[in-house]
């Protein structure tokens, strides 16, 4: 006869996303499975499990803990002791146990395969229900109030569970078993579509088959969704569209389109592996994709870009509304031009009442604003253009332990926050441009929210050099002990470090639009040796005169008239830059650069994408920054092409990249007729091969080898695909941006990152 095999006990420790994921459940179906006794329990910002049973049981558990945990989990670290068993002959869910300590809180989840099966199945009881959730998937940070993550402390404490969804959370085997979110049609929130003023026009699923219904016959819809509120209308109908935009006042800025399924994306759009999975992942992100000739969509979209933004339905309020009206569907911010989203039904009504036709509404609480995500795949890269809904707040590792809590502002423009604690560093989802008192409000709720969520009280206050702009003076007024103050370059080039745990000196290659610089010009294209203590600008674009400033960031031809400054005789070349300029206001900018009249100095590699699109015709007006630089990477497309001259000159301490060679050759090309869409391509590689030469020659003159790639021109792929391509074959390492964007939203990380290191070392 066998003995029963000897017990042994083991205590785990599991940091990481593992609460509000599902994880405790999982945990219990695991070990029931397996035949295992004990208990897991919630624990300041880990989960804690004891497990007793034979030996190589135990292993298959922990080893099954890694491979099967819940699609939104991520686990950092796993601790593991042995412990004595006390003869557990089941296995259960005990009491959290509460501290004081930061904790990451879950993002919010797409609807899952399951949920999604049974929204249309008419055989379920939750068919057609438009708040259907499990363990797996739906609202988490944007329904949190504080943490432990439980039903009461989420804005659906408003819906008791009715005693059916009470028994399903009940349940082990139940797949809500423990889902903080779960209701059904008899005890969930309720949806009804209003007119603007408020006049309530149908409830439930009557209202939603109306909202569609209106949607096909080209209405504008604002609808309440996950983070806030969506502007919605047939993305296959130009006058709505346009009526969309004109309300909006968003002329040519790209919209986003929602489609059900993955099949309705490969009708509109080319979709590699990479970009199904990501579409599909659980944070469902926008994806820029290349559009179909032969879809079915407005060309009114993304007027003169070969990127379509498209992301799938991720609540069922959007699967159902998708569905009925059998179409793709422009979803884009609920919002009058660049203000924060609306996120509250009284302040929806107020903010979007001249710009929908109709309100879709739903009366569960959003707590926290959060847009959409949008990410685009590089090569094989993933490269964020916007961290938000899905991916925020998920932590970022810190090289370093910050020795004392610290907030780290952000940037100007395209802002987020960072609030650290020890080594984690919690980077807010995007807020947007800080300009209005509208937006300084919205920063000062998201930052309230966050220091009550992971119970951070920050005792050092981060920002830029800059000291003008409303970020600096809302770092000052927090009136924190310390403040610290970091260069914005400095500040891209250390969030690439960082997020790869480097702490060591980094060539670092910073390109974007607009960063103060600490001589007080405007930089943007500078390549420095950088290390989280500080930095030194080895290389720079050479410096010309934007007449106007910032309003040069939306006149391209400002831009070219201040290379054609330096252009000597050859001023011909920039002909085509004018074409369309009144000459009274060409003849005054051109005087304000002569004069020095707010004609600010600038090495920026936005404005030289501006001045390459003036110089060759492609576009001398712009409706939002960037928007040149966007349609000179459409025109290149993959033409292969030959870099033209972009030479590099001996600046004494530092070498400076010259483009004015390059911008006469490119004038001169279009004026001879040669293709535009290659000039566009050897621009492209014109500036790759300046910047990985520059950096090579940096390399080697420092004895470094690796390079980091920050700033918002990195957004453009054909850009990074060749630099980086460039300076893998000089046989250096590259950095990337990976859990950050390269833009702006990396900013507020990289100054905490800089921040903490100083707080150690200084
Ligand atoms: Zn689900
Ligand atoms: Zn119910
Ligand atoms: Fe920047």
């Amino acid at each position: 006869m066998k003995g029963a095999p000897p017990v042994a006990g083991r205590r785990l420790r599991i940091t990481g996303v593992v609460q509000g994921v599902g994880f405790r459940p999982f945990v219990h179906r695991l070990a029931t499975r397996l035949g295992l006794g004990g208990w897991v329990r919630n624990v300041a910002g880990a989960v804690e499990i004891h497990v007793e049973g034979p030996e190589d049981v135990l292993a298959l558990f922990v080893g099954a803990l890694g491979t099967e945990a819940p699609p939104v989990a991520r686990i950092d670290a796993v601790e593991s002791a042995s412990a004595t068993a006390d003869g557990a002959e089941s296995f259960i869910i005990t009491h959290s146990i509460d501290a004081d300590s930061a904790r990451p809180v879950a993002p919010d989840v797409g609807t899952c395969a399951h949920c999604e099966a049974e929204l249309f199945d008419s055989d379920d009881r939750r068919y057609r229900h438009p708040f259907i959730t499990c363990t797996d998937c739906g609202p988490r940070y944007t329904i949190i109030d504080a943490l432990p993550y439980d039903r009461e402390r989420t804005s659906m404490k408003a819906f008791v569970p009715c005693p059916v969804c009470a028994a399903e959370y009940a349940t082990p085997s139940d797949r809500r078993f423990h889902a903080e979110t779960v209701a059904c049609p008899q005890c969930g929130p309720r949806v009804w579509l209003e007119e603007p003023g408020g006049t309530e026009r149908a409830a439930g699923d009557t209202a939603i088959l109306l909202a569609a219904a209106a949607l096909r016959v080209g209405a504008v819809i604002a609808l309440r969704g996950l983070g806030g509120f969506h502007l919605v209308v047939d993305a296959t109908n130009d006058a709505a569209i346009r009526r969309l935009r004109e309300r909006k006042q968003r002329d040519a800025k790209p919209l986003a389109v929602m489609v059900r399924t993955l099949d309705d994306v490969q009708a509109i759009a080319v979709v590699s592996e990479r970009e199904a999975a990501l579409l599909r992942s659980a944070a469902r992100p926008i994806v820029l994709l290349r559009p179909k000739a032969t879809a079915a969509l407005s060309a009114a979209l993304a007027p003169g870009l070969d990127r379509l933004g498209v992301m799938l339905a991720y609540t069922p309020l959007h699967h159902l509304l998708l569905e009925g009206a059998a179409r793709p569907l422009v979803m884009t911010s609920g919002n009058l031009s660049d203000e924060p989203i609306a996120i509250g039904i009284a302040e929806g009504r107020e903010r979007l009442g001249t710009l929908a036709d109709l309100f879709l509404l739903h009366d569960r609480e959003i707590l926290s604003r959060c847009d959409d995500s949008v990410v685009r795949v590089v090569d094989a890269h993933e490269v964020i253009v916007r961290r938000a809904r899905g991916l925020a707040p998920t932590p970022v590792r810190l090289p370093v332990a910050a020795p004392e809590p610290i907030i780290a502002v952000g940037p100007h423009l395209k802002n987020t926050f960072t609030l650290v604690r020890g080594d984690q560093a919690f980077v807010s989802p995007h807020i947007g441009d800080l300009e209005d008192l509208e937006a300084l409000a919205h920063w000062h709720s998201a930052y309230d929210r966050f220091r009550a969520l992971f119970r951070i009280d920050p005792t050092v206050a981060v920002r830029d050099l800059h000291p003008g702009y409303l970020s600096t003076r809302l770092a000052e007024e927090l009136g924190l002990p310390q403040v610290i103050r970091v260069q914005h370059h400095h500040a891209h080039i250390a969030a690439v470090a960082a997020e790869h745990g480097i702490t060591s000196r980094v060539v670092g290659i910073a390109f974007d639009g607009t960063g103060y610089g600490d001589d007080g010009h405007v930089w943007g294209a500078e390549v420095l040796v950088a290390d989280l203590a500080g930095y030194h600008r080895a290389a720079q674009l050479r410096y010309a005169g934007l007449p106007g400033g910032d309003l040069a960031a939306r006149e391209p031809w400002r831009v070219a008239l201040g290379y054609e400054a330096l252009a000597g005789e050859q001023t011909r070349a920039f002909s085509l830059a004018y074409y369309g300029v009144p000459m009274a206001t060409r003849v005054g900018a051109a005087q304000q650069l002569s004069r020095g009249v707010n004609s600010p100095m600038a090495s920026s590699m936005g404005r030289l994408f501006d001045a390459a699109a003036a110089v060759l015709g492609v576009r001398r007006h712009a409706s939002f920054e960037g928007q040149a630089a966007m349609e000179l990477e459409a025109l290149a497309g993959e033409t292969r092409a030959m870099p033209l001259p972009f030479p590099i000159l001996d600046g004494g301490d530092r070498l400076i990249m010259d483009p004015v060679p390059l911008l006469i050759a490119l004038g001169e090309g279009r004026q001879h007729g040669v293709d535009v869409g290659l000039l566009a391509a050897r621009f492209h590689e014109s500036v790759a091969y300046a910047a990985a030469e520059v950096a090579r020659r940096v390399a080697a003159d420092h004895g470094i080898n690796t390079v980091a790639l920050g700033g918002g021109s990195f957004q453009n792929a054909r850009l990074l695909a060749s630099i980086e391509g460039r300076l893998t074959a000089a046989r250096l390492r590259v950095l990337v941006p990976r859990q950050l964007g390269p833009n702006d939203g990396a900013i507020s990380y990289g100054q905490a990152a800089v921040a903490a290191w100083r707080l150690i070392h200084e």
